[in-house]
């Protein structure tokens, strides 16, 4: 794909995002015409409306203005005085404190408790598809100072709030970009970012995955199809020399974990020798660097049977020994207890489980669940043996991550030390106003010998 180096437009910093969790009217972008008040899903906020007749914008309560005077970019129900005029979901409005100061441009969405997501906090920059382009510019030309394409031909090209586009993912494999849409303003210039990332990448096909759950929750309709160009019968991704082939229509999130690339090859370089297990292994990332790095064996496992299928079709591809590798089809949580069972040891554990706490409100069962395999997995462990252990949970903190492996390790009787503190890759920037961008984090322990 040849990109095209524009010069990024000097936007204010942006915002990030991970974690869509909006809701709001299935509305087409550009039908302006569309009802809001149709599909509004069950348990909408109830946002105060103001005058009809009046200028459209958001009036936030006394006080509530903290936040985004912090330059966070969320706008939740709870903060809002009032909504005036009649807008509809994916409009740009004013917001205005109390007192009727500017504080920024947002998205608008009645049926989310994010009722509005930020575009700007510069009163005087507008929202057209030139801000677009400049967006989208500034978060390529990030990338490509980073030089973030040297070890790999995939990279999550836009992050969301990150980068400055609530609601917007893109991420690239190869020629094909995947787009992921997850809030009523980046659903309302859907046409319009697609054809500015045509002009600026020159892919050989867009593809829109805005099929996630959330996007349902939401209220607004699945969509999953080609929307520029023609999508090719294989599309892979070369990560550090090895190659993955990625479902773009089918597989999970956009296709691939582009995430856990830095430390996916971090365990190739802890691998030689090792009895590895590779838990929740999707199609094969961690495994197939295991057996580069010179495992002695990697048994890898995972529910789904299509990204298992995928994982051995890619450890053929690389040319790797089959033989060192066993695939399993199951439910990690009993995989483990029967590998507990048969008294079986390894000497490196992966653990890269689904998101289980999307929000805050389901940290007590996520939590339950991760102590679970980090209590099994310890108990698999040999001595001296690493735990690469990870959560992708919103509703997780990194301490609280911390603090759940531990009570693991005491439950276990084991001594483990952290070695290695793990996160997102670079090309998953977190806004340092935007703290929720921080998602993925992970530990690498040892444990004593
Ligand atoms: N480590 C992978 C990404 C893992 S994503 C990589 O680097 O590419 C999480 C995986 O967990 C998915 O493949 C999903 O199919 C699998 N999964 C979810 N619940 C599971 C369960 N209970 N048991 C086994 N696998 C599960």
């Amino acid at each position: 794909m040849t990109r095209q180096k524009s010069s990024p437009t000097p936007h204010p910093p942006s915002q990030g995002n991970r974690d869509f969790r909006t809701r709001r009217s299935g509305q087409s972008p550009g039908d302006k015409n569309n009802s809001n008040q149709k599909n509004t899903p069950r348990g909408a906020p109830q946002i105060p409306v103001g005058s009809a007749t009046a200028q459209p914008g958001i009036l936030l309560k006394a006080g509530r203005e903290k936040s985004l005077l912090r330059r966070h970019p969320w706008i939740f129900s709870g903060a809002i005085e009032r909504v005036d005029g009649a807008p509809l979901s994916g409009d740009t409005l004013a917001v205005r404190d109390a007192a009727g100061n500017f504080l920024a441009w947002a998205a608008y969405n009645p049926d989310s408790q994010i009722t509005a997501r930020v575009w700007s906090f510069s009163e005087t920059e507008k929202i057209d598809a030139e801000f677009f382009r400049g967006r989208i510019a500034n978060a390529l030309a990030a990338r490509d100072e980073l030089n973030l394409a040297r070890n790999s031909n995939g990279m999550r090209l836009i992050h969301a709030e990150s980068d400055g586009l609530p609601g917007l993912i893109v991420d690239q494999y190869g020629d094909v970009l995947v787009m992921q849409i997850g809030s009523a303003g980046a659903e309302r210039w859907r046409d319009c970012c697609a054809d500015m990332l045509q002009e600026l990448c020159n892919p050989v096909c867009i593809y829109e995955r805005s099929d996630s759950d959330s996007r349902a929750l939401e209220g607004l309709e699945l969509r999953n199809g080609v929307l520029r160009g023609t999508l090719p019968d294989n599309v892979e991704v070369v990560e550090n020399g090895l190659r993955f082939r990625v479902d773009v229509a089918a597989g999970q999130k956009t296709g691939f974990y582009l995430d856990q690339r830095d430390n996916r090859a971090l365990t190739g370089t802890l691998a030689l020798d090792a009895e590895v297990l590779n838990c929740f292994c999707y199609t094969g990332g961690f495994s197939l660097y295991a057996l580069r790095g010179g495992a002695k064996s990697v048994l890898s496992i995972d529910a789904s049977e299509e990204a298992v299928r995928i994982a051995a079709a890619n450890l053929a591809n690389n040319g790797l020994d089959s033989s060192r590798a066993e695939w399993q089809c199951a439910d990690v949580f009993q995989a483990l207890r029967t590998l507990r069972d048969q008294n079986r040891k390894f000497d490196l554990i992966i653990l890269d489980p689904p998101k289980f706490a999307p929000t805050a409100a389901f940290a007590e069962k996520a939590a339950r669940g991760y102590k679970d395999i980090n209590l099994l997995a310890f108990k698999l462990l040999r001595a001296g043996g690493l735990l690469f252990t990870y959560s992708c949970s919103g509703g997780i903190s990194e301490d609280l991550f911390q603090k759940i492996v531990a009570g693991a390790a005491l439950d276990a009787g084991v001594n483990a030390q952290i070695v290695h503190h793990l996160h997102a890759s670079a090309d998953h920037p977190v806004l340092l106003s935007f703290p929720e961008g921080a998602y993925l984090k992970g530990l690498v322990l040892r444990v004593a010998s």
